[in-house]
């Protein structure tokens, strides 16, 4: 074998997946089980003194979630990670090692309805908060970051309005001020956008979307880029000073770039259990194998009915990266140079009652609280993703009462046009 690093065809089939040591089983097995023999008691506390590594229990470490964990980890470039129950709990537990009572992470105005929930409004039950700002605006970017920031947490293309961030100036901002840059990579993928050379120090994933393609399973991921450095201030002593909750361990000075990634382990997924099961597990790794694949045809596929659209004139706009007439455009060649997703919303002319017709009318897409799916899937964000949003929070994000999200499929694009042209049809009779 060459010591070229293989591409990124070649890691979404093989990374982290070598055949079974035990059986030489080629496909990497779903080990269900709970627990681990130890060889000798002598194994076991090193085992537990991370002076091995090795499986104790499955709600720290499984071997098929570890062969996701070690993909994943290949095809975002980064020096380790964990993966999680859902999209959902990787943000939590991203956050989790950087986080105490009082701190507060930087947050995009441009994410995910849940993301938005869970950081404005349920963090705070952990004496954490968030302050969101517009992050097209980087003095302000700026402003918001104080000697309680611990980290910066955006999206690479956000979620639902095909808007993509300038991963480069934040990461700038964000190494200025000495916090780690979270970024959700979920609607990108690794095969569109690659944060860590961008800057980034984290990236988390749900795994429910592109990654497993087909709507299966929920799950999540955080992948750490081993590269930022816990110790160079006092803003991160459960990484860089002995932690009481692991026998007063110093995971930095012990760990280095695996600091981040055993301490999400041995005290993240150990205490507070977010932990992915196995056969999830699997799922995804079958979906990942098809990756690059799937997206290169969500993208084709996305800039054929994007176009469609915006020249109709039953359409009011269209907010698609990929479209040139997006501001967004200019940022896909350098942020995500194989595409912008396949995920956009457009403005019908037309109000909220005709966009709930037209969700009614579609035949082939499915109206479904989801992304990422091989299918095109349809959703109306005001009257649900966002639905407890204020009227101005939905205006930021994207969600206007005449606004459809939808998420392209990789069915044959002309059956997708087809669909959506009945549908407003119907809708604007
Ligand atoms: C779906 C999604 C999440 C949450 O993931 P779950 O797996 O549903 O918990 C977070 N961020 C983005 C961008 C998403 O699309």
């Amino acid at each position: 074998m060459s010591d070229t690093q293989p591409h990124f065809d070649t890691l979404q089939i093989h990374g982290g997946a070598a055949p079974d040591p035990a059986t030489g089983a080629r496909q990497v097995p779903i080990y269900q089980t709970t627990a681990y023999v130890f060889q000798d008691a002598d194994h076991a506390a090193r085992l537990f003194n991370l002076q091995e590594v090795g499986y104790i229990y499955s709600r720290l470490t499984n071997p098929t979630v570890a062969a996701l964990a070690e993909r994943i980890t290949h095809l975002e470039g980064g020096a380790g990670g964990i993966c999680c129950s859902s999209g959902h709990a990787a943000q939590i537990m991203a956050l989790f090692p950087l986080m105490m009572p009082g701190r507060n992470v930087v947050a995009s105005t441009r994410l995910y309805g849940g993301s938005y929930t869970q950081l404005t409004q349920t963090i705070k039950r952990f004496g954490w908060s968030a302050k969101l700002v517009d992050f097209d605006d980087l003095d302000a970017v700026k402003a918001a970051i104080d000697d309680d920031t611990r980290a910066i947490f955006c999206e690479s293309i956000a979620n639902p309005g095909g808007y993509i961030t300038d991963l480069d100036a934040i990461a700038a901002i964000a190494d200025d001020a000495g916090v780690p840059l979270i970024v959700d990579n979920t609607s990108a993928t690794p095969y569109l956008c690659r944060p860590f050379d961008h800057g980034a120090t984290l990236v988390v994933h749900s795994t429910t979307k592109y990654l497993t393609g087909n709507g299966t399973v929920t799950g999540g991921a955080v992948i750490d880029s081993g590269k930022f450095n816990w110790s160079a201030s006092d803003k991160f002593p459960s990484l860089s000073q002995p932690e009481p909750a692991y026998h007063g361990l110093n995971f930095h000075e012990v760990l280095g770039p695996m600091a981040y990634t055993f301490h999400s382990i041995a005290i993240g997924l150990r205490d507070l259990g977010m932990t992915m099961n196995p056969q999830g597990a699997h799922y995804t790794l079958m979906g990942i194998e098809t990756l690059s694949l799937r997206m290169q045809k969500h993208v084709e596929n996305a800039v054929k009915v994007a176009k469609w659209l915006e020249a109709d004139d039953r359409i009011e706009s269209v907010t698609y990266a990929g479209l040139e007439s997006s501001p967004y455009y200019d940022r896909v060649a350098r942020i995500c140079p194989n595409g912008a997703g396949a995920l956009f919303t457009f403005a019908v002319k037309g109000g909220y009652d005709t966009c709930v017709k037209l969700i009614d009318s579609v035949e082939l897409f499915s109206h479904v609280a989801n992304l990422g799916d091989a299918r095109s899937l349809i959703i109306h964000s005001a009257s649900t993703t966002h639905r407890q949003l204020t009227d101005e929070q939905r205006e930021a994000a994207g969600a206007l009462p005449n606004v459809v999200r939808v998420s392209i499929g990789i069915e044959h694009p002309d059956d997708i046009i087809a669909d959506l042209d009945q549908a407003l049809n119907k809708a604007l009779a």
